[in-house]
């Protein structure tokens, strides 16, 4: 009762710190007793020592009205990605994803067959990754579906990759191209208010079919793990990118004590989203910076791997890695330097 008297007179709304600062709020006293654990919170996974290799397990969430919306992601691709985002924080440790688990919360609103097909979804992201699904949880919900997925997944000891790992003058690079995630977004969210205005209009999504898959059915970048691990090339330190380059450049710097610098001009976008991002009037360097969901990764590594991943169209390299004295840097393309600043995605934060 003690307790309850002193703490009811405090009432701090959460979204008075982001989420990253209300993880850190919460979980800051929390002390690893298992000699097993060899990282808890702040990577992209948890690692546990299982004697010849280590354990990598972590956990995505995906709530309706906030991660998606059903009026235009249909459920077969939402179980897709529901997977692919879990086994890209596996990625992010240079591991192999091997099991999952599968919570879910469901209103009485949806059918055997709409859930069968998010099953569909799920088992098709399984077989695709190499994955077994193995379990779960499952209860109503009186606000809308929410999955919850566990990854277990492993990696061998000498190539596992943490965020903070990164090396003064190591490059920063990243995987595919970035912003058409968020592109893919604007465009769902532009196509669904027309159609609410007047549900006669069909939908306008033609001749975009690589910005909507990038937000519909993203895939985990298991082939680049493949790739770096036939080049020879262990990064320093890696993080997918989920919720924008800058934010996850920010992830870097902070669990490695070094600042990035990333140059505008370097920066991967793909075609159509140049072509889509005059249409919306947005800036594609914003959509990279600051978009997110793109499920590429970002990482550091030594200059003697330079010559191997210029000749490899997988990768780019953005930038390189300076002393922590000179911050995170964005240098734009007619030369002048910025701050990098984080507006990343923040589910939380107004
Ligand atoms: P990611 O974007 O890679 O999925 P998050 O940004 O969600 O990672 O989480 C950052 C870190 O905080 C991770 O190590 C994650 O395991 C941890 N974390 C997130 N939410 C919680 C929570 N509610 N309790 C404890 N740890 C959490
Ligand atoms: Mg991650």
């Amino acid at each position: 009762m003690k307790i309850l008297e002193d703490k009811s007179l405090k009432t701090t709304p959460i979204d008075t710190l982001g989420e990253f600062a209300l993880i850190d709020h919460l979980t800051k006293d929390i002390k690893l007793e298992n000699s097993s654990t060899i990282l808890g919170i702040g990577d992209d996974a948890s690692v546990i020592d299982k004697g010849d290799k280590y354990s990598l397990l972590s956990t995505d969430l995906l709530i309706e009205g906030v991660h998606f919306n059903l009026a235009y992601s249909p459920l077969m691709h939402l179980g897709y990605k529901s997977v692919a985002v879990n086994v890209s924080d596996i990625c992010a440790m240079n591991g192999c994803a091997k099991q999952i688990t599968v919570g879910l919360a469901v209103s009485n609103r949806f059918t055997i067959e709409a859930l069968e097909e998010l099953y569909e979804g799920i088992k098709l992201a399984c077989k695709h990754y190499g994955v077994d699904l193995v379990g779960g949880d499952t209860s109503s919900s009186t606000s809308g579906l929410m999955i919850s997925i566990t990854v277990l997944g492993e990696v061998e000891k000498d190539i596992i990759t943490y965020r903070s790992g990164a090396k003064i003058n190591d490059l920063v690079v990243c995987t595919g191209d970035l912003g058409a995630a968020y592109l893919g977004l604007q465009l769902l969210n532009r196509e669904n208010e027309i159609f609410k205005d007047n549900p006669t209009i069909q939908p306008d999504l033609g001749g975009n079919d690589y910005i909507l898959k990038r937000q519909l059915k993203p895939e985990a970048s298991v082939k680049y793990i493949k790739i770096l691990k036939e080049l020879n090339i262990i990064p320093t330190s890696m993080i997918d990118i989920s919720d924008g380059l800058s934010s996850e450049a920010l992830h870097i710097s902070k669990a490695s004590s070094v600042g990035l610098t990333i140059h505008e001009d370097k920066i991967p976008i793909d075609h159509t989203v140049m072509n889509l991002s005059a249409e919306f009037k947005i800036n594609p360097i914003v959509c990279a910076l600051n978009g997110g969901e793109d499920y590429e990764l970002l990482f550091t590594v030594n200059q003697q791997h330079y010559d191997k991943l210029k000749k490899d169209p997988d990768f780019t390299i953005i930038g390189f890695v300076n002393d922590q004295s000179q911050g995170n840097n964005f240098i734009a393309t007619d030369g002048s330097s910025h701050q990098l600043t984080a507006q990343g995605w923040d589910p939380i934060k107004k």
